[in-house]
């Protein structure tokens, strides 16, 4: 099959929002009805999968970014290639601050791709790492 060059200068296919759209059904959001499901796919190519666990306590609500990048960790992958966000808003969210530190521990030069799109509106944002969080604290390197 040929490379589908939209694709490409999207940043996410069609397939991708397929399986997002299947996900996003399992995004645990009893409390604020926002339901937010990520694609993470490591440098070997594979996708893992999240969504927004909430919690009764709220401070304890874990968002779709994380838990994606926890499965990835899971299966044995280590490093982010790019991240697909769909959500049930209007507007397409970014990761929280939270997330963007995740992210940035598995592709510290911060060249992921990071795209969000709006379930709702269809409306799309697209950014690399790298302008969501300049300046993150990258893995520590021991010196003992
Ligand atoms: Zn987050």
């Amino acid at each position: 099959m040929a490379p589908d060059r939209s694709e490409e200068k999207k940043g996410y296919s069609e397939q991708d929002i397929e399986e997002l759209r299947r996900v996003i059904k399992n995004s645990y959001a009893p409390y604020s009805g926002v339901r937010v499901a990520a694609l993470v796919e490591s440098a070997s190519g594979r996708k893992y999968f999240g969504v927004n666990v909430e919690n009764a306590s709220y401070g304890l609500t874990i968002c779709a970014e994380r838990s994606a990048v926890a499965a990835m960790v899971a299966a044995g992958d280590r490093r982010i290639r790019r991240v697909v966000i769909l959500s049930n808003t209007e507007e397409p969210l970014p990761p929280c601050g939270a997330c963007r530190q995740v992210l940035a521990e598995f592709d510290p030069e911060g060249s992921s791709e990071v795209v969000s799109i709006s379930l709702s509106t269809g409306r799309t944002a697209r950014w690399k790492l790298s302008e969501l969080l300049p300046f993150s604290r990258l893995p520590i390197k021991r010196s003992d």
